[in-house]
């Protein structure tokens, strides 16, 4: 596996901090927690998609492109890291909005749809959910290239083949951060959503030969769905990049029990999760993601799925702009207090 053949823009400086978790270790009281944290990497409250867009950017500059159509639900930190990355790029950007909750899309939000229009947003289409979104994309595309424009498309989540690039060059600097602290790791924790994250981690991880479980924690489709989705895509990029360990249909695993009554839609194991974090270790989660992602990871520990012995490492992908869409429902109870 050699990245270095692959198109690549940089969108933050150096590499993510590994950080060791002891107060919220101490808390939960089973194993050593580690966290990559990947909610410092560059952009606009950076995150996941800031790695795939190194790699989707630069695949649209190969192109030819001006112009960057992409899709996401209201709180999309995808769409708001893309229009990121355009900014930087200048190139023009256009999102259409999907209404994965009825009506969630308000014109007048704050927030993520504020950061939008601060940061210069083309066009904005909301659309209700089911619409198929490729079918928008291309639409909107037809329509540029009449006004001379060369659009290119990004679909949801970045997660493509391409994208993935960017969580499989990550397994390379955990890699060696891990080296270089002489630090063992016996399980990677990873939110598994559009699948890009999940799909790079797991496809990284047999390119180095690093032989760490990937956990991926579901935060949308039931787990028969989402395993398929993660084992097909895992092939493509493996097969793009000339890896020849085999992928085993058990190296992908996927928990689809914290995603409560569906995507997006707050959980008490996520709020639980959201105030613990900010409570022992001053670090944000987010309502849609890591907040689930985490009260998945907190339940396997209650359920000693690891043991005491375990050092595991959190992927913090970011997200904490969806934070201010949930303020009453996150403070509304307290399930972890400061004892
Ligand atoms: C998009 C996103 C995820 C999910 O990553 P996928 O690659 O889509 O599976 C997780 N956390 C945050 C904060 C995200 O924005």
């Amino acid at each position: 596996m050699n990245l270095a053949k692959v198109a690549r823009r940089r969108y933050t400086e150096g590499v993510t901090p590994l950080e060791k978790l002891d107060n919220f270790t101490k808390v939960l009281n089973g194993p050593t927690i580690y966290m990559k944290r990947d909610d410092l990497l560059g952009g606009t409250s950076g995150g996941n998609k800031t790695r795939k867009l190194e790699f989707v950017m630069a695949d649209a500059i190969k192109q030819g492109a001006d112009t960057i159509i992409t899709v996401g639900a209201p709180q999309s930190n995808h769409c708001r890291l893309t229009l990121a990355a355009a900014v930087k790029e200048n190139m023009d950007c256009h999102f259409i909005i999907e209404e994965r909750v009825p009506n969630s899309y308000k014109e007048e939000a704050s927030g993520n749809n504020f950061l939008f229009k601060l940061l210069g947003v083309k066009s904005i289409k909301a659309v209700v959910k089911g619409t198929d979104l490729m079918a928008e994309m291309e639409a909107l595309a037809t329509e540029l290239k009449k006004q001379g424009k060369k659009p290119y498309i990004i679909p949801g989540g970045a997660s493509n083949n391409i994208g993935a690039l960017g969580y499989v060059s990550c397994v390379e600097e955990i890699m060696s951060q891990l080296f270089d602290k002489n630090l063992q790791i016996d399980y990677i924790v990873v939110p598994s959503g559009s699948t890009g994250t999940h799909v790079g981690m797991l496809a990284g991880m047999l390119g180095v030969n690093g032989n760490i479980p990937i956990i991926g924690i579901g935060v949308n489709r039931l787990k028969d769905i989402q395993t398929e989705a993660v084992y097909t895509l895992t092939k493509t990029v493996m097969n793009d990049l000339g890896i020849r360990t085999p992928l085993q249909q058990s190296d992908v695993i996927v928990y689809d029990e914290y995603i409560g009554d569906g995507y997006s839609l707050p959980t008490d194991g996520m709020i639980e999760a959201v105030q613990m974090l900010a409570r022992t270790e001053g670090i944000l989660l987010d309502p849609v993601y890591t907040g689930k992602v985490m009260a998945g990871m907190i339940g396997l520990i209650r359920s000693n799925f690891f043991k005491k012995t375990d050092n595991v490492l959190f992927l913090h992908t970011g997200g904490s702009p969806a934070l201010y869409a949930y303020e009453n429902i996150i403070l509304e109870k307290d399930f972890y207090t400061k004892k």
